[in-house]
């Protein structure tokens, strides 16, 4: 056998026994080419310790029939009995599950956001825990994520998961998913990478990622790609997260109890201006309005936002479009009225970031940097 040869069956060796017991595997997702992989794989041989928190969504979800791929009751299984229906997830790491919530996850509000965020703080902090992995329903997990990615005290792992069918259905896909998300907990390289959401193959960081589809288990995406994948057992990473995160933000999870109230305005021809109105008298202490284009704001809207601002309100211009940046002073003079402007942040993910930075500020020129920086 010549030495290319040798060393081919070494690696094939390994990535077998990978596969097998699941920890290497993951170590092997620590190199950047997976053919470099199996070099690292003896020295770390330990299973990571996972926590599995349950918040509910489809994910615990089942249907009538197996051709309920979307109509079907959420949020219904226990965690453990999830963990137990995948018993590959036991094979990659030391997995425990907690029971935190089992709601859809359109049932989060900030109460439940700080108490989650809150318990995964107090996990990451044992020693004996190398990574959290967190079940959840799709339609806020990109918010979830998001305030974990910017709250969190901690550079371990933490994966937050859903799936968009039930595991009762054809071609359901939380079984895999969760795999992927504990794969990617125990991996070593997700350290330092801020709170990611697994689905479909693909590795997301909290801040970018979104939902795009109401059924399609192709529904997330970020704006700018994926981190990463994960294929047959190994997770691997093409990006790194350019926005500051969880040890580099200003944001402890730990010391905050409340969040002030900031609400979304979505924008329409002929939109009702006692919408802000509205949300002014519901106390919210600023408005994202989730604006047509490029945060354009319709003539007989500019008043009211004025009248906002004027009572102490802080008005952020978003847009609906689902991507792109809202350009500051351009669809409206916000240095003259002393609005906000969002970078590139969803309408949902302003809120969040919004919500964190009035814990801090009321000054509009230092909410308009936590923007840019965020
Ligand atoms: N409504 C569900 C939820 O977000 C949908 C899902 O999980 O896919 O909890």
């Amino acid at each position: 056998m010549n030495r290319f040869a040798r060393v081919t069956t070494l690696a094939a060796a390994l990535l077998s026994a990978s596969l097998i017991s699941g920890t290497a595997s993951a170590q092997l997702a620590t190199a950047a080419q997976p053919s470099a992989a199996p070099a690292t794989a003896p020295a770390q041989a330990r299973k990571a310790n996972i926590v599995i928190i349950g918040t509910g969504g489809t994910i615990a979800g089942a249907g009538a029939s197996a051709i309920n791929t979307a109509a079907y009751q959420s949020a219904v299984v226990p965690v453990d009995k999830i963990i137990a229906s995948v018993p590959e997830v036991s094979k990659v790491a030391n997995v425990k599950g907690e029971q935190i919530f089992q709601i859809g996850s359109e049932s989060f509000n900030n109460e439940r956001l700080l108490k989650l965020g809150k318990r995964v703080s107090e996990l990451l902090k044992q020693p004996d825990v190398d990574g959290i992995v967190i079940t959840h329903g799709t339609d806020t997990i990109e918010e979830t994520a998001y305030f974990l990615n910017l709250t969190l005290k901690s550079d371990k792992p933490v994966v937050v998961v859903g799936s968009m069918r039930p595991g009762t259905a054809l071609g359901a896909d939380g079984a895999l998913n969760l795999y992927d998300a504990v794969l990617v907990a125990s991996n070593p390289a997700s350290k330092g990478k801020g709170t990611l959401v697994v689905l479909n193959d693909e590795i997301h960081t909290g801040r970018d990622v979104t939902k795009s589809n109401t059924f399609k288990a192709e529904t997330f995406r970020s704006q700018f790609g994926p981190l990463g994948y994960v294929v047959e057992g190994r997770s691997l990473f093409y990006r790194l997260p350019a926005r500051p995160h969880t040890l580099q933000t200003e944001w402890d999870i730990d010391k905050i109890d409340k969040l002030p109230e900031v609400a979304v305005v979505y924008a329409y021809g002929n939109v009702n201006p006692a919408s802000i109105d509205a949300a002014v008298k519901n106390g919210a202490k600023a408005i994202i309005y989730a604006a047509t284009g490029n945060g354009s704001v319709g003539d007989y809207m500019v008043e009211p936002l004025k009248a906002a601002r004027a009572k102490g309100v802080q008005i952020v211009r978003a847009s609906r479009t689902g991507s792109g940046v809202v350009v500051r002073n351009a669809e409206q003079p916000d240095d003259k009225y002393d609005w906000i402007v969002t970078d590139d942040q969803l309408p949902q993910k302003a809120r969040i970031l919004m919500a964190l930075a009035l814990t801090q500020t009321s000054d509009p020129k230092a909410l308009q940097q936590v923007f840019w920086k965020y």
